[in-house]
Order: C-alpha cells, then sequence, then structure tokens
C-alpha cells in the first residue's frame, strides 16, 4: 500500500529522499507520525530512521534548507533534531536492541529497518513509509499493523511477554493510546500486561506519570484508569487510587464505589474541561474517602472529613507521582479542600456571609469549582440529577448577586497589617494577626460593612480588648 503524501509534506519527503541518496543511506518515516496520519490525527513529530548516520543525514538536510536550520544534535542517543515549519523532525540510524533484566535501556547496535521496526512497541507504531527512489511512499509493514489500525487493536509485533518484560513502560503506553485512540488491546498483549505488571517497578516515576496524564487527558479518561486497575498495574503506579475500589457492607448497607464513582465524575468534567488540573482535583476529590471511612449504626456509612485530609494527601500525591509542587498543586488542593461547600450552601438557606465565605476563600477559582461540583453528580435517579442541578443553579445565581454586590472574589480586607502596627505602634506579633483576622470574619460575616471606616473602627475596638490605644490615628 502506498501512502497518501499530502503537498504540505512532499517538499522535506522529496528532500530527505535526497540527501539520503547522496549519503547512500536509506530513510524512512516511522512510528506515531505514520500512525497519526493515518489514522487522520494531526502530527508534529516526523521521525525518520536511516540505514546509516542519522545525525550526518540531518546536517546533509539542514544544508539544503533556507535558512539553514538549527540542529539539535544528541550525541549519546546518535539523533539529531531539526525543526522545519512547524514540524519537528528527528533523525536516527537503524537500530538493533537487546535488554537486561534490570533496567529498560537496552544496549544498542546499528541494525536494518527490520531490526529498527522489531524493537518498536505496537503493530501500529511499527509501520514505516520509504523515501527511496525505488518505491518512494509505499508503506513497510512487516506485522500487520494497517489490519490492526483498521480494526483498532493493539497488539506488540514480537511475543508480547518478551516486549513487556524488555521495557515495562510499554504496558502503560498500550493502555494510554487504549484511552486515546479507542482502541482494544489484544487478548494476548492484554494477559502478558497483567502477567509482567510488576515488571513496572522498573520505570521512572516521571514517565509513568507522563502516560497517566495523557489518559486524564483523553476525551474518556475512565478506559485507562479501569483498564490499569484491571491489569492490577494501578496498585503499583497508583496505591491510593486503587484504595477506593471496592464496597464493603455493614448491616446490609453498603457504600458506593468510590472508584468507579470517582471515574465517572472525571468523564463528566472532561466534557466540559481541558484544563488537566482540574480534572486531577476531580480525579483526587474523594481520595481520602478509604482512610475516613466509618459505620454509624444509624446514619450507615460515612466519610467525614475526606475533604479535610484529602486536600492534606494531596502535596505527598503529587511529589509521589513527580508532579509539580508549585500553584497548581495549591490549586488542585483547594479545589479538593472545598468540592463539599456548594453543596452544603444548598442544604441550609443560603445566607449572604456562607456565600461570601465561599468567594473569599475559592476567589478565581470559584468557576471551576462549580464545574467539579456540577460533575459530582452521578446519581442515576434522573428527578435527583435534577433537583442537584437546580440547587447549584441557586448556588451560581447568588454568588453572582453577593460577588457584583461586595466584589469578594479577589477581596482584601481594607485594613492592613501594615496599618495595625503603624496605628498601635506595635512590632509584628500575633495581636497583629489576631486582630486583622477579626476584621475580616467581622465583613465576611457581615457585622460591619466592606469599607475602610468601618473597619478602622472595629479594629480601634478589638484592639481595645488587647490594651491597645491608638497612638498614630
Ligand atoms: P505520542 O507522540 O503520542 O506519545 P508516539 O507513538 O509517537 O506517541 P513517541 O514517544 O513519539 O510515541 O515515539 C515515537 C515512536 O517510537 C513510537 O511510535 C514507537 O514506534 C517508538 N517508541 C516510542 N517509545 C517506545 C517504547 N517504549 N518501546 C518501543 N517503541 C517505542
Ligand atoms: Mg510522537
Amino acid at each position: 500500500m502506498v501512502f497518501d503524501i499530502k503537498p504540505h509534506e512532499r517538499e522535506i519527503f522529496m528532500l530527505i529522499e535526497q540527501a539520503g541518496a547522496e549519503l547512500d543511506f536509506p530513510t524512512y518515516v516511522v512510528g506515531g507520525y505514520v500512525r497519526d496520519r493515518l489514522l487522520g490525527r494531526p502530527s508534529k513529530d516526523m521521525d525518520i530512521v536511516c540505514i546509516g548516520n542519522g545525525i550526518k543525514l540531518a546536517q546533509q538536510i539542514a544544508s539544503k534548507l533556507r535558512p539553514i536550520p538549527r540542529i539539535v544534535v544528541y550525541q549519546r542517543f546518535g539523533t539529531a533534531m531539526l525543526k522545519h515549519k512547524d514540524m519537528e523532525i528527528e533523525f536516527v540510524g537503524a537500530r538493533k536492541e537487546s535488554y537486561r533484566v534490570d533496567s529498560r535501556k537496552p544496549t544498542v547496535e546499528e541494525g536494518t529497518l527490520e531490526d529498527d521496526q522489531n524493537r518498536r512497541d505496537f503493530t501500529i507504531n511499527a509501520l514505516a513509509v520509504s523515501l527511496n527512489a525505488q518505491n518512494f511512499g509505499e508503506i513497510i509493514d512487516p506485522f500487520g499493523g494497517l489490519h490492526h489500525l483498521e480494526h483498532k487493536v493493539l497488539k506488540t509485533p514480537l511475543e508480547p511477554g518478551k516486549t513487556f518484560s524488555d521495557d515495562p513502560l510499554r504496558m502503560m503506553r498500550a493502555i494510554r493510546f487504549s484511552t486515546q485512540l479507542g482502541f482494544a488491546i489484544d487478548e494476548e498483549t492484554y494477559k502478558a500486561i497483567a502477567k509482567y505488571k510488576n515488571r513496572i517497578n522498573i520505570v521512572s516515576k516521571e514517565r509513568i506519570t507522563t502516560e497517566l496524564e495523557k489518559i486524564l487527558k483523553a476525551d474518556i479518561p475512565s478506559v485507562g484508569f479501569k483498564l490499569l486497575h484491571k491489569t492490577g498495574l494501578l496498585e503499583l503506579v497508583f496505591p491510593e487510587l486503587a484504595e477506593l475500589h471496592g464496597v464493603d457492607y455493614k448491616n446490609g448497607k453498603g457504600h458506593k464505589d468510590n472508584f468507579y464513582h470517582t471515574l465517572e465524575v472525571v468523564d463528566n468534567l472532561s466534557k466540559k474541561t481541558r484544563n488537566i488540573w482540574l480534572r486531577w482535583a476531580a480525579l483526587l476529590h474523594d481520595i481520602a474517602k478509604p482512610p475516613t471511612k466509618r459505620f454509624d449504626p444509624e446514619h450507615g456509612w460515612t466519610f467525614h472529613g475526606h475533604e479535610a485530609l484529602g486536600a492534606a494527601m494531596v502535596p505527598r500525591i503529587f511529589r509521589n507521582l513527580r508532579l509539580p509542587m508549585d500553584g497548581k498543586m495549591k490549586y488542585v488542593q483547594k479545589l479538593v479542600r472545598l468540592h463539599l461547600r456548594p453543596i452544603s450552601l444548598t442544604k441550609e438557606n443560603i445566607t449572604d456571609s456562607a456565600v461570601r465565605r465561599l468567594l473569599f476563600e475559592a476567589g478565581d477559582d470559584i468557576d471551576d469549582l462549580m464545574k467539579l461540583c456540577e460533575a459530582d453528580i452521578t446519581s442515576k435517579n434522573p428527578q435527583k440529577v435534577k433537583r442537584y442541578l437546580e440547587n447549584y443553579e441557586l448556588v451560581r445565581t447568588k454568588l453572582k448577586e453577593v460577588e457584583e454586590k461586595d466584589k469578594i472574589r479577589n477581596w482584601q480586607p481594607p485594613v492592613s497589617g501594615e496599618l495595625i502596627m503603624k496605628t498601635f505602634n506595635i512590632p509584628p506579633s500575633r495581636e497583629v494577626g489576631n486582630i486583622k483576622t477579626a476584621i475580616r470574619e467581622a465583613i465576611l460575616d457581615g457585622k460591619i460593612s466592606n469599607d475602610f471606616d468601618a473597619a478602622y473602627a472595629y479594629m480601634l475596638e478589638v484592639a481595645k480588648s488587647y490594651g491597645l490605644h491608638e497612638v498614630n490615628p
């Protein structure tokens, strides 16, 4: 079969062919680019394999382009990368790999195109397109990759046990591709994942997390997490999430399975947002349900405080997964901590002060929090779903009203710590913090109005109870 070369590809393909011919290096496009193009998915990364030296090939090609592009050379890997238009093209010599038991980094030697295709993870990733004059554009498909693309199947080119045992990251990749592309995993391939799951321990956390994030970015992330769970990989790579699985019964009462509930929330939310951190928040919102689970003879199963404990667990989980420990983590933590607040608002009659308080704590993330809460409705009872959604609609209206009135979102109390110190001529101290908090609370509770004069007067009143008097009015 011949690859349908698009006009924008022809120029660079011809150039690669020409450079390859000059150096006497047969050249091929391989892997993900070929796969994605055949699937009609956009692709900006192109891998070129040559029978020869990839760095020399890249240099030869660069010398023909105007302006001459910069090449990034990775001597250690024998690869070179150049940017052309909006494409990143990577060049490497065909290689043959052999693995040792304790490492996923193989010993590499020069090889044939066939050797190079043999070392690839799935048949659909082992397709090559010839860029050589005698069969330009022909698809070289030694393992039935085209057939598997058509039938949406992931299958390893060689014996799956060896493929996964050699480089266990491929197990994560199988599940990730299955989620991203909506492909089934071939039965033998699947069985080998379950069998060799423990080999995942030789893979770095960073690599594993990259795959987890790709799963979480997919249209229906639950597909991947369910596969991770069924193959037994989940408890190895993300034990806290695996813990959510299962239902306990006592006195004939069960609770919902928090693993499947969580995945439903993630899927619901994924229809509304591509924000990966909001998706992480959904994945983690109930993460502390297992450690807070109690059975109360009167009320049945309870998970009191799971939002606070969950928020406390977020930093450790992020660290373990090598996720960034910056504002993103804080954002996820905040959403986990606040995820029950909008619902508790609907349970009381909604007071302005409760709304102000939520607005103050959530700040600009209030809209994301509301999205998370709406996604958290997984009841199968349409009446209930309708009622919950209406309740949240009411909360949204109330949030808008209070925000328009009080502008609490990015609010700072009108009296600062500096002013308190100056007014009473005191150094930074616990009193300053206490006075500041008292003013903030009074405003949030609606005890005093949200303006400077009211806050100043209130400050004097509170300070008096500490025996402080105005020295710098
Ligand atoms: P994506 O770019 O979406 O991550 P990809 O398949 O293009 O998917 P890359 O990491 O870009 O993945 O790798 C390009 C190609 O290199 C793959 O298509 C595959 O042929 C090969 N490859 C990558 N990682 C592995 C691996 N761990 N084992 C075997 N082959 C691999
Ligand atoms: Mg790629």
